[in-house]
């Protein structure tokens, strides 16, 4: 039974490694038909940003990976926010105080200040585990009586909870992606499970919460490699069968050596975050996938390769293709490199491939906002005929303008070197061969008009840019006929006169 979970901290917007690592949880969890949970890690209250809750929510519904579980939605392992189970994880800590696996630690901040100077003085790292532990300088329940204990806790001392890290244990762990990882106890600090301000810490919390949610697989970023130790000893300390774990890579700059970060996007002009986000308290905006226009299914192909690849040639994957060839063991343990152009080019493939009635919904609103009403049938046409040149929905106006509007402006280069003297006489007599075609079709005008150009025993490009010119305002746009086959005779005609005055 397949049991995933993203589990992020609403400290800010979710950047594109952070959607990554929910795609590949829910991946994960279609492929086995299992269950993609939503869990909203806000215990640090520091750090609690109110609108990224929302900001998370709606970015992976933008992505079309909703969740199946989580706030709000088939609650039955809920509440999902951790800020609303804050009282479950106290009696966690209590059991493993009672079994020897925790103790309270009294040490002011001052005090484990001075102790980390002394240490680096010495030219060593302060860890607080069973090298200090007990030796008299750090006051814990470790070197305390139990009486001396309960007189601190009933006189209000502040204290913390802390694991108990084993001393000179070698610990073998799998890990789905990197194998197995061995590493030597003596090394780990006795980690905080519970704050002086009665608030769990991430690893309580987070491993509690995976237990009783019945998490079969933590598929996370890789920054939480070095956490996967005490969460192991945890799960055992327990005696809870842990679920396996999968760290992903870490997402590279694009230039340069290390993570991504949002600056690289400002730097290179690119976004980092799906939907773009205003900062409350700075009134910054910054830019997202979705308001720059790339459809939801590029974005997600895309996010899909950084880090995954199917080990064949293909890469356009719909969503179902994901998940059915999705697979962790051919997830990369090597960082991926970002490649903004790469999305461009996943964009580009989008466009060609979606249905011109899904393109010409889209691009409907867009000409309604500048008061044109033309009917469905019309519009569909149009975009069919630049499609592909296009990448973005937002290209279309400019590649099709012309079929909706007069144009007013005449490319000033171009005119210069395709309206010469006697230029406007021929138009003028090509108006006049317009005025009596009859059957206004694209292959009609172009038979007649080129009958005609033969017989005048004169060059074809020196009508068809001048009219090209007269139609479009500029040399560029598909197939000459067939825009006048769209617009029709009348508009035809009065365009090319527009043009000779
Ligand atoms: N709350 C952690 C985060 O923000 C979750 C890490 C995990 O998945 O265990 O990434």
């Amino acid at each position: 039974n397949v049991r995933v979970r993203f589990a992020p901290s609403p400290t800010g917007p979710l950047h594109i490694g952070g959607v990554r690592t929910a795609l590949y949880n829910y991946l994960f969890a279609k492929k086995y038909n299992g269950t993609f949970i939503l869990r909203i890690e806000d215990t640090d209250q520091t750090r609690y940003v109110a609108n990224a809750e929302k900001y998370i929510i709606d970015s992976l519904e933008w992505c079309n990976i909703p969740f199946d579980e989580g706030p709000g939605k088939n609650e039955k392992f809920g509440p999902y926010r951790q800020s609303e189970r804050k009282d479950l994880y106290k009696q966690y800590s209590d059991i493993l105080i009672n079994s020897g696996w925790a103790y309270y630690a009294f040490d002011t901040a001052e005090a484990l200040d001075a102790e980390r100077k002394g240490h680096e003085a010495e030219g060593k790292t302060f860890i607080y585990n069973w090298h200090n532990r007990a030796k008299g300088r750090l006051v814990n329940s470790l070197v305390l009586t139990d009486e001396e204990v309960q007189n601190r806790i009933n006189n209000g001392d502040k204290y913390v909870i802390r694991f108990k890290s084993p001393q000179d244990e070698i610990l073998v762990m799998n890990d789905e992606i990197r194998g197995e990882i061995k590493i030597d106890t003596n090394v780990l600090d006795d980690k905080i499970l519970f704050k002086s301000d009665g608030m769990p810490t991430y690893h309580l919390a987070n491993i509690v919460d995976d237990h009783l949610m019945e998490i079969s697989h933590v598929i996370r970023g890789e920054e939480w490699l070095p956490s996967m130790a005490l969460h192991v000893l945890l799960y055992k300390a327990f005696d809870w069968n842990a679920p396996k774990f999968a760290h992903l890579p870490l997402i590279l700059k694009p230039v340069g050596k290390g993570k991504l970060s949002k600056r690289d996007g400002d730097k290179l002009g690119f976004p980092v975050f799906p939907l773009a986000y205003t900062n409350e308290e700075t009134n910054d905006v910054s830019r997202g996938y979705k308001e720059d226009g790339y459809f939801a299914d590029a974005f997600i192909n895309m996010l899909a390769f950084l880090g995954w690849n199917p080990g064949t040639e293909q890469e356009i994957f719909s969503l179902e293709n994901l998940i059915q060839e999705f697979d962790l063991k051919r997830v990369s343990k090597s960082g991926a490199k970002f490649n903004p152009d790469k999305t461009n080019w996943f964009q580009q493939q989008y466009m060609q491939s979606k249905s011109d009635t899904e393109l010409t919904d889209l691009y409907l609103p867009i000409l309604a906002e500048k008061g044109i009403n033309k009917d469905k049938e019309f519009v569909q046409k149009v975009v069919s005929s630049i499609k592909e040149r296009a990448v973005f929905v937002t290209d279309f106006w400019g590649l099709s303008s012309f079929f909706f509007e007069t144009p007013t402006e005449y490319d000033a280069k171009a005119s210069k070197k395709n309206w010469k003297e006697g230029t406007s006489e021929l138009m003028q007599e090509l108006n006049i061969v317009i005025s009596s075609i009859e059957d206004f079709s694209s292959e009609n005008t172009e038979k007649e008009i080129k009958e005609w150009i033969t017989a005048k025993e004169i060059g074809f490009g020196k009508v068809m840019q001048p009219l090209r010119l007269s139609l479009v305002g500029k040399l560029a746009g598909p197939h000459l006929f067939d825009i006048m086959a769209m617009i029709g005779k009348e508009e035809t005609i009065k365009r090319i006169e527009n043009a000779i005055e």
